[in-house]
């Protein structure tokens, strides 16, 4: 037998691990240690999924709808879609060939991009970004550009800077609104900038929207696809992960063009079968024209623990942080305190079991910041916030 032949593709070696999942699980294996772990890496609230939601899910599975349905997903579910982008986005996507659900919106950015990029092609992301964009990226045989966002520019593209980066093998701009982890809410005039760029090479743009709902200060999200002449250019990605705290039900949707959901439909055929059918039942409803109280609480609640945290933050000494303007990360600079990004979290972790994500793995600027999430329970940011201060000094 000829063992030379046996060997794990480059692919395995050139994906390192989450970031994010990694320091969780670090933190999972202190804890089943005896040790207390404060754990603000992962991006995910304190709250458990709402419980009507939960019901509505409950009731089809328990009433037999726990067998497969179509790839694209149930026409009810795409019709709920197709309201919800209408009422709350402006936007008129057909749900026979406009709307697909996904497991989620990674597997929606799996989907877009096997469906837009050939072996070398190139799509520019933002530096920094969410990290799973490099490894989604690189299993479709993609290459990333990835164009900085900097502070002095508000955590936003100089268009002149990305211009230049526009090759021959460019195919995708993926940019995230509100932004995962710099808390970059775009506004109309920032996408039309985006827009003319994409227009002007003929560029798909795909558009990470998974923290739509989660704008503060009055900010309210703009979908790209509502900018002059993009609906054609334009890809967006939704879900209920964040939104909803619904991580583990694995459902979200992709609204696009029909080439891409007709392709995407028969990717998703040969690779999950389809989204959750219990789990597009209870999403349905949680689309419905009328957020409930209690829902509405959680995401005011939400915004009150990003700016105590992050005015906090601010207070203490070698440490900044911009307010985000949406989704609920802390993008905190820590320049000043000598470190880099990966030393600061491990010694946190280890002096103080405080749990926050190095910067590095979101992009090569990311060396001087982590990324907290803000709305674990007030309990633990407090305390979080103690010891935080404890480890700088
Ligand atoms: N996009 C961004 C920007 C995210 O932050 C996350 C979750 N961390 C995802 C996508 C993944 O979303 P889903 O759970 O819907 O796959």
């Amino acid at each position: 037998m000829n063992h030379s032949k046996r060997y794990l593709a480059h692919r395995v070696a050139q994906t390192p691990s989450s970031a994010t999942v990694r320091i969780a699980d670090l933190a999972t294996e202190m804890r089943r240690n005896g040790i207390s772990v404060l754990d603000f890496s992962a991006g995910r609230a304190a709250e458990h999924s709402p419980d009507y939601i939960n019901q509505a899910a409950s009731k089809a599975l328990l009433s037999g709808n726990t067998h497969q349905t179509p790839a694209q997903g149930t026409f009810d579910y795409r019709s709920m879609v197709a309201r919800k982008l209408e009422r709350e986005n402006g936007i008129f996507a057909d749900p026979q060939t406009n709307i697909m659900a996904t497991m989620g919106c990674k597997n929606g950015l799996t989907l877009a991009l096997m469906a837009t990029i050939n072996t070398g092609d190139e799509v520019i992301v933002e530096d920094p970004c969410f990290v799973s964009y490099f490894a989604t990226i690189g299993f479709v045989g993609g290459k990333t550009v990835a164009v900085p966002i900097r502070p002095e520019n508000n955590f936003r593209w100089d268009m002149d800077e990305l211009e230049k980066k526009i090759t021959d093998r460019t195919r995708v701009i993926l940019y995230c609104s509100p932004q995962n982890p710099t808390g970059t809410v775009h506004t109309a005039e920032d996408l039309d900038k985006i827009a003319e760029v994409a227009k002007k090479y003929n560029l798909w743009v795909v558009a990470d929207e998974i923290y739509e709902r989660i704008t503060w200060d009055g900010r309210k999200h703009t979908c790209l696809a509502t900018r002059p002449g993009m609906k054609d250019l334009s890809i967006g990605l939704m879900g209920f992960t964040k939104t909803f705290s619904m991580g583990g039900w694995r459902i979200g949707f992709m609204y696009a063009p029909e080439p891409i959901i007709r392709a995407s439909t028969i990717f998703q055929q040969h690779l999950m079968t389809c989204a959750g059918s219990f789990t597009q039942a209870g999403a349905a409803l949680a689309l419905s024209d009328d957020y409930k109280p209690e829902v509405k609480a959680m995401w005011e609640d939400w915004g009150k623990r990003c700016e105590f945290v992050t005015s906090e933050i601010n207070k203490m000494p070698k440490l900044w942080c911009k307010k985000p303007e949406g989704a609920f990360y802390g993008w905190i600079n820590i320049s000043e305190t000598g470190e880099t990004s990966h030393e600061f979290c491990e010694r946190l972790l280890k002096e103080k079991h405080v749990a926050l994500v190095p910067g590095t793995p979101f992009g090569p600027s990311g060396e001087k910041y982590v990324r907290m999430t803000l709305v674990k329970s007030w309990d633990d940011l407090k305390q979080g916030l103690v010891l935080i201060r404890e480890g700088l000094a």
